[in-house]
Parts: C-alpha cells; structure tokens; sequence
C-alpha cells in the first residue's frame, strides 16, 4: 500500500509516512486505497482479544510489516492498560453506550495510538533505512503530549520536545507533562493558544533552513501528532472493535449499522471513524461533538469553514481547536482526491483564515457526518443528567458528546439505531469541572477535586494521577512562539 499527499506530488510507503509525518509540501499522506474488511473477516475479530483485532486492521495498511512482529506489538503496547480490555464498551441506557478509550498509561484515547507509535517509528525508520536520531516535535492542547511523552521516555534513537500553550492546557495537564520523567524528553508552554502552538510547530517542519540545519547535526524531524497517519491507524481500530463487541453481546446483529458521537477536535479521531467506516465497517452516522468553539458543527452544516471568529478558553481544553488539521483529509476525499484544489483549499485557509467546499462535496460529507456543539452550561447539564439517572460520570469532553447525542435523540424520537459515545479521557484527568457538574461543588484544588469526585462516585483514583503529587516538577519553562527552534537547538545540544 503506498500512500499520497493530500496536496500531491508525493507516493511514498507506509513506513516513509511514518517517519516524515508531514508530506515535503505541508500535505497529509493519505493511502492511496482504502483497504476492505469482509463480511467473514468481521466476523472472525469476535473470537479475537484487542491486540490481534488492531493487529489486523493495521496490518492492512502497513502491508510491508511483518505480521507477527505487529502482533507482538500491539500485545505490549496494550498490555500496558489497566484492564484485559483497553476499549470496554459500557452500557448506559438502552441502545446507548460509552467506548471508554482512556484506561492506558495517561488516562485519555491518546494512549491508544501513542502506547504504539515508538513501535511503528522504529519499524519505519529501519524499513527506510535511517540512520539519523529521530527528534519527534508535537504540539498538543493537553493529553497528546503526556501521552506521547510517556510512549517515548527513555526510547533509543528518538528524542521527544513537546510545547503546549501556555494558558490552553488544565492543572493536571500542565503537571502530568511538567513532572515526566526519561532522559530524552523535554517540555516546554509557548505563549498563546493551541493555534499559535500548532502553527509554530508546522512551520518548524516546513522550513528547508532548519532542516539542513538538524541534517547537519544528524537529526531529522518527525511527527507524534494525529497529522501522522502511525497516530491515525492505530485509532481505526477501536471501532471494529467496538462493533465486534455488540455483536458477540448480542446487541446488534451482524451487518446492522451503528453511530458513533466523538468529542471532536483535531478532527484525529472522528476521521479514524470515517476511515473505518470506508473500509466496510457497518456505520450509519458520525455525530461529531464541538465544544463553544464550533467551527467544525459549523462547517459540517455551511461547507464553510471560516476560522475569523473569537476563540474560546472552555473547560474541554483539547477541543479548544480552530485549525483542525485532520479535516483536509476529509476534504481532499469529498473533492473526489483532487490534491490541487486542496492544496489551494489549505493555502486559502492559511492566507485568508476561510475556504469554502461545494455543495455537492457538502452533501457527500453530509450524507455520513453531522455536527453539533454544546457550551460550558450544557455540557454540565447533559454531566449531571447522566450521572443522577444512570450513576455513570463522564469527562468534561465526552459531556459535550453527550449534549450532542441528547440533541440527536431529541430531533429522532422514533430513531432505534444504536449510537456509541467515545469517551475519551478519565474524569479524575478534569476534576474540578466534573466534580462541578455532578455535584455543583467548586474547589480550587486539583487533588482535592479528586478526592471529593471520588466521594461522590467512588470510582477507582487512577495511580498515575495521584502520584502527580509527589513528583518534582522538571520542565517550567515558557517560550515565544517565534523561538521555538531556538529551544529545540538548546534541547539537541549538539
Ligand atoms: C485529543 C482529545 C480530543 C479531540 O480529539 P481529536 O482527535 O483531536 O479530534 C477530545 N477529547 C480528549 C479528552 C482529547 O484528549
């Protein structure tokens, strides 16, 4: 399987992909085909554990991996979850369930891509041959970075530099990457929001200067954020898994198409969904989940998508995103893969802060994805409903799905199709925010948010969070977003 960029001119391999990330022309590699899954082969993941179902939907893509190392792979990264199951599926109400995707190492869905992804850059940068360090930048707003952080620490040949905005990422963000520990990681804020953050990164990987300056010092640059099709294919995964679970429950039958609502923000995750629905998996609609910032549930309604617009700081700090990279893909598919006008597309968008696709493409997008959103208040109230009839308690970012499906239900009452919610971080990951919602009680500290959550739904403390508390902080520095290649100079030393 080879794998082209969304803005043309590119056919690479898989394991190429992986290691650049980022196509020479600011693209997105996409693969050039969308591999299919049977009927038979569904079939055949009910009787399979997690690993060997992911091991075989990502097998299709990366053809050129040895299928049993994969295996062997996905077995480890897995097996660093707190349960035999990574993805349990929860029943919350009839026809109604959560995918719960945050019990790994960090406590939210990143982990799922990220407990891989050291494996997958490896693989990929010994297919390729390369023989300089891999220096992976990654801009996150909040749980990318101490996922990949934890993912890397202490990797051979790979060293990590994570920026985060300085004022976009919560308490228990900031501390859980502040804190990390390894000998080959390093963190820093960068003032601004996750826009600015983002954008400065991806000027980093554009910039031919500063790559001949690391191709002096024997670095080259690679990507841990969802732009990397290795973060993408790993999440496909998860829903094959989440069907095969409803079928061998016995909650849907073979064949029956599903929804799923997905919190949704770099539009990483709902466009893993899509793929997987590509490749054959029965799904009848994507609900994507915006918070107040909804350029997505705008765009998903307009075909406009038009980043001049206020920018909200929201107690769903990782969907607090305008510029969603992830929607070029989406884009370049409904354009029938024209990479010339998606490369027009993107530059519109980086001149202009707008573009526009047509209604034709609108209706394509339309006839599988709807958007919604839900504000500060909402969000808390679809928490709090759901916590007093059913005692399930959810993340501030899954609460916004909530609202969504809410809203869903209320506009379908006769729709019987079954809608699974991506949950995607732990709610002790947000304590104070959905301690205020299940129970109305505001407390200005972290731990003691969590110990008070805990009073009110005695759920299991997660360790990796409580531990927080005694752990030096090892990175508190704040840069200029134009300076960041001065800190990734100062962190490779050389
Ligand atoms: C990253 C993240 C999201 C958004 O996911 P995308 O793939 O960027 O759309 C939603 N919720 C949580 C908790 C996250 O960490």
């Amino acid at each position: 399987m080879k794998f082209l960029s969304t803005r043309g001119g590119e056919k690479v391999t898989g394991a190429r992909a992986i290691v650049k990330g980022l196509s020479d022309n600011g693209g997105l590699y996409v693969p050039e085909r969308f591999p299919q899954v049977s009927r038979e082969e569904l079939e055949a993941l009910l009787e399979m554990s997690y690993a060997e179902r992911a091991a075989k939907i990502i097998g299709k893509y990366l053809d050129e991996f040895d299928a049993s190392e994969l295996l062997a792979a996905c077995e480890g990264a897995y097996s660093r979850f707190e349960r035999n199951d990574p993805a349990p599926l929860v029943k919350i109400d009839d026809g109604v369930f959560m995918l719960e995707l945050w019990h790994g190492p960090t406590c939210a869905f990143k982990d799922m891509a990220l407990t891989l992804l050291p494996y997958l850059l490896r693989k990929s940068s010994d297919i390729c041959g390369v023989k300089e360090e891999i220096l992976i930048l990654v801009a996150t707003s909040g749980d990318t970075g101490k996922a990949a952080l934890e993912g890397f620490k202490d990797a051979d040949g790979v060293k990590i530099c994570v920026f985060y905005p300085s004022e976009g990422v919560s308490k228990m963000q900031k501390l859980q990457m502040s804190t990390q520990d390894g000998n080959n990681v390093n963190v820093v804020a960068v003032k601004g929001n996750f826009d600015d953050c983002q954008t400065a990164v991806k000027e980093i990987f554009a910039s031919e200067t500063y790559a001949e300056e690391l191709k002096k010092k024997n670095v080259i640059l690679s990507s841990a954020n969802s732009i990397n099709f290795g973060r993408l294919v790993p999440q496909i995964a998860y829903y094959f898994s989440a069907y095969a679970d409803l079928v061998s429950s016995e909650q849907i039958e073979m064949g029956e198409e599903i929804d799923f609502a997905v919190p949704t923000g770099n539009f990483g995750n709902v466009l893993a969904a899509y793929y997987a629905k590509r490749m054959g998996l029965p799904v009848r609609r994507l609900h994507c989940a915006s918070n107040e910032n909804k350029i997505i549930a705008d765009f998903l309604s307009t075909g406009v998508y038009d980043m001049n617009r206020e920018f909200y700081k929201t107690t769903s700090p990782s969907m607090d995103i305008l510029l969603s990279s992830n929607l070029e893909r989406l884009v370049f598919e409904v354009s029938g893969r024209n990479a010339k006008l998606t490369a027009q597309r993107m530059s519109q968008l980086k001149e202009k802060g707008r573009y526009e696709i047509t209604p034709e493409e609108l209706a394509l997008i339309q006839a599988t994805f709807d958007g919604g959103f839900a504000d500060e208040e909402t969000s808390v109230e679809a928490m709090y409903g759901v916590f007093e009839d059913v005692g399930y308690t959810m993340d501030t970012h899954t609460g916004c799905a909530m609202k969504v499906v809410l809203d869903w239900f209320e506009k379908h009452k006769k729709d019987e199709t079954k809608t699974v919610i991506v949950s995607t971080a732990n709610p002790y990951k947000f304590p104070q925010d959905v301690l205020y919602a299940v129970t109305g009680n505001d407390v200005k500290d972290s731990f003691k948010g969590i110990k008070r959550l805990r009073a009110a739904t005695a759920m299991a403390v997660p360790k990796c969070l409580v531990e927080l508390r005694d752990k030096p902080v090892r990175f508190s520095k704040t840069a200029d977003r134009k300076k960041l290649f001065d800190e990734v100079l100062e962190f490779i030393g050389k």
